[in-house]
């Protein structure tokens, strides 16, 4: 059953709208396209290093390295926090290094240009909060912001159980407002989750609950589509701790549904690392690897990094860590027994974003996943979350989420199959 999509306001939540703000009011009448479909799948937990033409041995010692950077602060990993923080510490006349596995700053957050129409496609982060700190760090770069559009006229909505590719007739979505007021006051006791994961102990009974219990126990079922459409990338959201639930869809995320959030009117969500890449030139280390840290001496720690143009070593007064803390990111660091038991524990779902040309679907037709017998319908995982129009004709957004990492092609092979089936 194909439905007109309806558009979020300050009134009121739309349950099935996608978190994706619509490119302009572009809405391309094209008729179907064949399926000789083309898929560019980025997995956001990227792995892939530039292979560097040098080998360099760990143990080497500092004394070899022609290289040498001392700076206040080197910060490892240069996403979203990673890129602010160096910036920041500029601006307070502190100096910096960061050190970046990718080509490019800014995680997941890259903006796609179609050579042909010159448009451009967000391909990870879309929209950004709407507080004075996004505000101000965008105003900075001379970037303009305005409200997130959710509003996609002239595009309908197929609900379909991608598994069996059955359209899902009688799915029907209840309005959230009053069950999302009652999950803000149980948000508003644990205003500690805001700012990190420094909780008091003990941790709420409720905070431990599988988020499927925790809505029941409140009745707020009609939650379930909101949360599902915000906490995209969380894995399983029935049996996930209702603390990672909260984290995710927290007091701000319902703050900004109310206030709308921020998209950059010039389509261009990656300007803001490219200007920051240009402000920070040549302390940035792209797809470098940190190879060796050393922590043990009193004054600096220092950092060995394998780059592009040769093994550099660090030193620096403070190190800021911005990747995921999981052991196998973290090879060459000197981890005491705590840190390396503590962050061996951590686990993570997999958010997958992907660009599909040529798929078949029209460009008037947005796909979401819809679980035809699963509770609240919602669709099981690994699998997409929708198949959205990016405004640009034949090509289409998908976002896939996995409660387990998978490769890049074992996520492209299942859209394929899942589109063609
Ligand atoms: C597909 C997707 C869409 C999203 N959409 C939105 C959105 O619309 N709005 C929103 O507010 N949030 C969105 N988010 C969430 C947002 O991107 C994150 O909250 C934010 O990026 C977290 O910042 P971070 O600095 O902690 O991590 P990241 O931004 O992920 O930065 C970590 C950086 O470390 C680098 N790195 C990893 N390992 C190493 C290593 N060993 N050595 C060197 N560098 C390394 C990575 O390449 C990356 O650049 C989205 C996330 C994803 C995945």
């Amino acid at each position: 059953m194909a439905t007109t999509d309806q558009t979020s306001n300050s009134q009121g939540v739309d349950p099935d709208q996608d978190p994706t703000p619509a490119m302009d009011e572009q809405s391309s009448t094209a008729p179907g396209l064949p399926l000789n479909s083309h898929v560019s799948a980025q997995s956001i937990d990227r792995k892939g290093l530039d292979a560097h033409e040098y080998d360099i041995d760990p143990d080497q010692s500092a004394s070899e390295v022609q290289d040498v950077i001392t700076c206040d602060v080197c910060i490892i990993g240069g996403g979203a926090s990673g890129t602010y923080a160096a910036i920041r510490l500029c601006d307070m006349g502190k100096s910096v290094v960061v050190v970046e596995k990718q080509g490019r700053l800014g995680g997941p957050t890259e903006t796609y240009f179609d050579p042909a129409t010159k448009e451009t496609a967000e391909i990870g982060v879309v929209v950004w909060h709407d507080l004075p700190v996004v505000r101000d760090y965008f105003a900075r770069f001379d970037i303009p912001l305005a409200k997130a559009s959710f509003a996609t006229p002239g595009v309908s909505t197929i609900h379909a159980d991608l598994r069996s590719g059955r359209i899902v007739d009688d799915y029907r979505s209840a309005s959230p407002n009053a069950a999302l007021a009652t999950y803000g006051a149980q948000l508003a006791r644990y205003p500690y989750l805001e700012a990190g994961f420094d909780i008091p102990y003990p941790v709420s009974p409720d905070l431990l609950l599988p988020f499927g219990e925790f809505v029941e126990k409140h009745g707020i079922d009609a939650v379930m589509h909101t949360v599902f459409g915000y906490a995209q990338g969380i894995g399983d959201l029935l049996r996930v701790p209702t603390i990672y639930v909260m984290k995710l869809f927290g007091l701000d995320v319902l703050r900004n549904l109310r206030v709308g959030f921020l998209a950059t009117e010039r389509h261009y969500n990656g300007e803001i690392y490219e200007k920051a890449r240009l402000k920070l030139a040549g302390d940035v280390l792209l797809n470098s690897e940190v190879v060796k840290v050393d922590r043990e001496t009193e004054e600096h720690a220092t950092v060995l990094v394998k780059s592009p143009s040769g093994p550099k070593l660090v030193k620096a007064s403070t190190l800021l860590i911005t990747i995921p803390p999981k052991p196998k990111n973290l090879h060459g660091f000197d981890l005491d027994d705590t840190e390396r038991s503590l962050f061996s524990h951590f686990t993570n779902a997999t958010y997958y974003s992907a660009l599909i040309r040529d798929s078949g679907i029209p460009d008037t037709v947005r796909i979401r996943n819809t679980g035809a017998d699963t509770a609240y319908n919602l669709p099981i995982l690994p699998g997409a979350y929708y198949f959205a129009p990016t405004g640009i004709p034949g090509l289409h957004h998908v976002k896939y989420g996995s409660p387990v990492e998978m490769s890049d092609e074992q996520v492209k092979a299942d859209m394929l199959r899942r589109l063609s089936g």
